[in-house]
């Protein structure tokens, strides 16, 4: 009998798993995916909000801000690039001036630092910004973070820490048993005291397994571009539009790796599994973000992509226990601001809701750090040639656009969260992520992961099944 099943590897599960980890409990973590953070948490814009635009007293706005608070010390912690370089929301009329004082007030509101910039500071420090904006509103505490590594690491260090992980493997029902619940996978059933259902846009789904919940989920797709890296200084903060029914709008902003983003737009979707890209909606969002930006370099582009957000009937978060039985609960319509606001949330439910379900004994062993692996990347030259001394797979480079060398790939299958996927290996130490996009790395990316698993290269999967990169063997060497 576990005493917690958590479902969803995403930000949510991740760090609610991380969090229960700090006790003396069984926890068991189930995903469907062959990877953590492989839906909604590795396609978005990954900015760590200020929390300046949520509505003041809802659940986004608490915990966007006290999540946004927690990341100095969780990036250092989990070792995950994460900074600070502010957030700037840009008004292109004298309508939108009014709007930004609206947007200031809302921003005091939820206890967020924030002020209006002249016409003359926002060209200070955009240069590059529309002649037509005429103000701006700074919120200094936003940041931008390497969402991929954050779950991943996040999921690390729960298991570190005691919590059992099963991927690949996907719930397909839960019986109410009053004492316990009976969690049912396509793989095996578990017995467990209490269920967390973080299963992102499946979260209506698992709930409806065990109630018939008065809220609804629906599907909003946002799609992007993504430009290699270019000469630094096209923006200097996360450069929004003014926010509007449909989210924070077309943003431009520097990724953690000196990439840049453009996107998202935001269209209701039938499908959760269609994350398809289309001319049309990326040509809106390219004018959109051009109206704030206008030079920004579109031959660059060397990737586009979208995600879908989990939106609710409810316009807000929901996190609360279930009304049949109070030890299901649901962590549903994690949508933007979930990224930043998952470290709060998972405070919430173990202090505030599980902690009244079940005794919580401090684990004295755990470690909130994970185990730091050479970067080489972020090495001057004497310290890559010692390192490369000590062992020569990091001086061989397998991603030459990204600089990332077979040490560092092989260092991945030594954690406890290891990639089985080329999407997995690029997700973690970014090879594939460059001008090419894998062109040249992915075939020895494939036959590093065929050797390490003793599996045949053509068993290697892009991601998920059916996503073979090499279809036969067509010569026996
Ligand atoms: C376009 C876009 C832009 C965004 N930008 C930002 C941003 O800049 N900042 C920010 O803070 N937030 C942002 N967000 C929101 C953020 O990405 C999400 O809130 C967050 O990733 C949700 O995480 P999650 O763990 O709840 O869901 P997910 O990441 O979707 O994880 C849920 C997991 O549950 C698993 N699952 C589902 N059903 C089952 C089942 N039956 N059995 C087993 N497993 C199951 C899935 O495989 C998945 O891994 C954005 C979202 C989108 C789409």
């Amino acid at each position: 009998m576990y005493d917690i099943v958590v479902i969803g590897a995403g930000v949510t599960g991740a760090f609610i798993s991380r969090k229960l980890a700090r006790f003396n409990l069984n926890v068991l973590l189930i995903d469907r995916e062959n990877d953590v953070g492989n839906v909604t948490s590795n396609a978005n814009s990954a900015i760590v909000h200020s929390g300046y635009d949520p509505v003041p007293g809802s659940l986004k706005a608490k915990f966007n801000v006290l999540g946004n608070k927690m990341f100095d010390q969780i990036s250092d912690e989990l070792d995950v690039h994460f900074y600070r370089i502010g957030s700037i929301t840009v008004a292109t009329s004298e309508a939108q001036l009014d709007m930004l004082k609206g947007l200031l007030e809302r921003s005091h509101e939820n206890g967020v630092e924030a002020r209006i910039l002249s016409k003359e500071e926002l060209r200070d420090l955009e240069p590059n910004v529309s002649p037509n904006a005429l103000g701006g509103l700074l919120a200094p505490t936003a940041g931008i973070v390497d969402p991929f590594n954050l779950v991943a690491h996040a999921v690390e260090n729960a298991v570190d820490n005691g919590v059992v992980l099963h991927l690949d493997e996907e719930v397909i029902d839960i019986k109410d048993l009053k004492n316990h619940f009976v969690v049912k996978t396509n793989k095996a059933s578990y017995e467990s005291k209490v269920v967390i259902n973080a299963a992102g846009l499946g979260c209506e789904k698992i709930a409806r397994m065990v109630e018939d919940v008065d809220w609804h989920l629906t599907p909003r797709k946002g799609e992007y571009f993504v430009l290699d890296h270019y000469d630094l200084g096209l923006v200097n903060h996360v450069i929004f539009p003014l926010p509007s029914e449909k989210g924070k709008g077309v943003l431009v902003s520097l990724t953690s790796s000196n990439n840049y983003i453009v996107g998202p737009s935001s269209e209701l979707v039938d499908d959760t599994e269609d994350f398809s890209t289309d001319g049309p909606t990326l040509g809106d969002v390219r004018r959109q973000a051009t109206d704030l930006i206008p030079s920004i370099p579109f031959n660059q582009v060397i990737r586009v992509f979208s995600g879908i957000r989990p939106t609710t009937s409810r316009h807000d978060f929901i996190i609360e226990s279930s009304k049949v039985n109070p030890n299901f609960i649901n962590v549903a319509g994690i949508e933007s601001p979930g990224l930043v606001s998952a470290p709060a949330i998972a405070e919430y439910v173990v202090d505030e809701i599980v902690s009244k379900l079940l005794n919580l004994e401090a684990k004295k062993s755990f470690n909130p750090c994970i185990k730091k692996y050479a970067k080489l990347n972020e090495l001057d030259n004497k310290a890559r040639e010692e390192l490369i001394k000590e062992n020569p797979e990091y001086g061989k480079i397998i991603c030459s656009c990204e600089k990332v060398s077979l040490g560092e790939i092989n260092d991945l299958f030594a954690r406890s969260v290891p990639p089985h996927t080329v999407k997995a290996v690029k997700k973690r130490v970014r090879a594939g992520f460059g001008k090419c996009q894998g062109g040249f790395c992915s075939p020895y990316v494939t036959l590093i992961i065929a050797k390490h698993y003793g599996i045949n290269p053509t068993e290697v999967k892009w991601d998920k099944d059916g996503s073979e990169i090499l279809l036969e063997e067509v010569k026996h060497a």
